[in-house]
């Protein structure tokens, strides 16, 4: 089977002189769940960001779920990305003046792939509250805590039920009880993925 990511001799490097990083091979099967482990600076978060097809590499062939990102433009890659992950970013990229519901509901929003219907707000909701943000769907984001912020862009992210996760650092804001349970949501929802 094809696997879900695959990349080959992949170099991205920021600019001209900045962070260089070099894989010569990575293979990850369809609904394998698997951690990118090391310190800080050593380019988990730039990794993620070549697999979303946010980042295009200086050099090699990344490619997931079948497209090969390294050759597409940015409208492809973003089309590819709405249609396929569902990230969760290090910084959550959460939008202030929206309340918690609309920005869990928000990539039914603004993009015309997705569809809101009845039973998708219904699913946001039961989401939100596994999550434990179920009472505070009309909170704007602003006064909520950092690990409040992170559940919501983990509800927003897996809302469309999408083919891969991306999650940066998904409980890095989270106590020890929350970790548990964020960790076994993601992994259950990334075994009826892909
Ligand atoms: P990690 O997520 O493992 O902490 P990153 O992928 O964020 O690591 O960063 C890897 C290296 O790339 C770091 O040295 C960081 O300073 C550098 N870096 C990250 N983003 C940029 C950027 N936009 N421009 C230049 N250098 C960057
Ligand atoms: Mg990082």
């Amino acid at each position: 089977m094809q696997p879900m990511i695959s990349l080959n001799d992949v170099t991205f490097q920021y600019g001209d002189a900045g962070f260089r990083l070099h894989i010569d091979s990575l293979s990850i099967a369809s609904s394998a769940k698997v951690a990118f482990v090391g310190p800080s600076g050593s380019g988990k978060t730039t990794l993620l960001h070549l697999l979303a097809g946010i980042f295009v590499p200086t050099a090699g062939r990344v490619e997931v779920a079948g497209h090969a990102l390294s050759e597409l433009g940015d409208a492809s890659r973003r089309d590819f990305r709405i249609a396929n992950v569902g990230q969760v970013f290090q910084d959550f990229e959460l939008v202030d003046y929206l309340n918690v519901r609309d920005n869990i509901l928000l990539p039914f929003y603004i993009n015309s792939q997705l569809t809101l219907d009845a039973k998708t707000r219904e699913e946001a909701d039961d989401l939100a509250d596994s999550l434990g943000l179920g009472d505070k769907l009309r909170r704007p984001i602003g006064n909520l805590s950092q690990g409040e912020r992170q559940r919501v862009a983990i509800c927003r992210a897996l809302l469309p039920r999408p083919r891969l996760i991306l999650a940066d650092e998904p409980t890095g804001n989270l106590d020890p009880v929350n970790t548990d349970h964020v960790l076994d949501i993601l992994l259950e929802r990334a075994t009826s993925a892909g």
